[in-house]
C-alpha cells in the first residue's frame, strides 16, 4: 500500500486555545518515531505557530518532511468571505516559504471545513493539491459519501487528495478515532479491509497529550479530546511499526500530485 502520513500542526485541541502543549511535547514525540522508523510525512502548519516555533518548523524542514499549509489563524474557513480566506492562505503560505526556502504545494483547511471560495483562492495561489475532504459519519463536521475515495480533480483542475476512511463506517483514518478502537481492532480491519489508494492518515501533536484544566475549552470539547487509549505514544508506535512492518511504501502529499501531473 501506499501511505500517507499528515500531521496538523496547530494549537491545542484544534485551534480552540492558545496554549500549544502538543506542539511542545506531542510533537518532539512524533518527529522522533519517525525518525527511528524512517519514515517522511506530510505536516500542515497553521500560520500562527510558525514564528513561535521557527526552530521546530526548519528542523521538520530540515528533516526532508513535507511542509504544507494549514491557513493562518486557524478559523472555520467555511464562515470566510474570498478576502478573509485569500489573506488567511496566502499570508500562511508566504510564512511557510519564507521560513524554509521550499515552495508549498499543498494546504488543509482547519477542521475540515470548506466552502466553494476557497478553492477559488487555492487556485489563485496557484496550490498544486488539497488535502481538506474526509468521507466521515458526522455531518457538517466531514464530507458525505458522494465524495470519491481517492484523489480526484476538483472543477478548476486542483487535485484533491481526500484522507481516508474506513469502508462501511466511513471512520476517517485519524489518530483521534483510532485511540478509541485500539491498535488490535485497528490492524483486524486493515487486514481484512481493502482501502483504495492512497492510503491518508492524519494526526495531531495534541493527540499524544491529555487536556488540563483549561477555561478556553468547553466540557464537552475536553470529554471528547480525553478519550485515548492509555498510552497514546505506544499506539502511535505501534501502528507506525505494523505498517513499516508489512512493506508499506510511505509517500508525501507532494509526491502524490507530482505522480497525477505526470500521469497526465
Ligand atoms: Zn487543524
Amino acid at each position: 500500500m501506499d501511505i500517507a502520513i499528515t500531521i496538523d500542526v496547530e494549537s491545542d485541541w484544534g485551534g480552540r486555545t492558545r496554549q500549544c502543549d502538543g506542539i511542545e511535547y506531542g510533537l518532539p514525540v512524533i518527529l522522533q518515531l519517525l525518525e527511528s522508523l524512517e519514515i517522511k510525512a506530510t505536516f500542515f502548519i497553521s500560520g500562527v505557530v510558525i514564528t513561535r516555533y521557527q526552530k521546530m518548523i526548519r528542523k521538520i524542514s530540515e528533516s526532508e518532511h513535507e511542509l504544507a499549509s494549514h491557513s493562518f489563524s486557524h478559523q472555520n474557513h467555511s464562515l470566510l468571505n474570498k478576502e478573509q480566506l485569500f489573506e488567511e492562505v496566502n499570508r500562511s503560505k508566504h510564512l511557510l516559504e519564507d521560513e524554509t526556502g521550499a515552495e508549498v504545494l499543498g494546504f488543509r483547511t482547519p477542521q475540515f471545513r470548506t466552502n466553494k471560495e476557497l478553492f477559488d483562492v487555492l487556485g489563485e495561489l496557484h496550490f498544486g493539491y488539497d488535502s481538506s475532504f474526509s468521507r466521515g459519519m458526522v455531518p457538517t463536521r466531514y464530507h458525505g459519501s458522494s465524495v470519491p475515495k481517492a484523489p480526484f480533480l476538483l472543477e478548476n483542475g486542483l487535485l484533491e487528495i481526500p484522507v481516508s476512511s474506513l469502508p462501511y463506517i466511513r471512520m476517517p483514518l485519524g489518530f483521534r478515532w483510532l485511540n478509541l478502537i485500539g491498535f488490535t481492532t485497528f490492524k483486524f480491519l486493515l487486514d481484512r479491509l481493502v482501502l483504495p489508494q492512497p492510503v491518508v492518515f492524519y494526526l495531531h501533536p495534541f493527540d499524544l497529550i491529555q487536556p488540563a484544566a483549561n477555561p478556553e475549552i468547553s466540557f464537552f470539547i475536553k470529554r471528547w479530546y480525553s478519550y485515548k487509549t492509555p498510552d497514546t505514544k505506544k499506539t502511535l508506535e505501534r501502528i507506525l511499526s505494523y505498517l513499516k512492518k508489512r512493506g508499506d511504501e510511505f509517500i508525501l502529499l507532494k509526491d502524490i500530485f507530482h505522480r497525477s501531473k505526470e500521469a497526465g
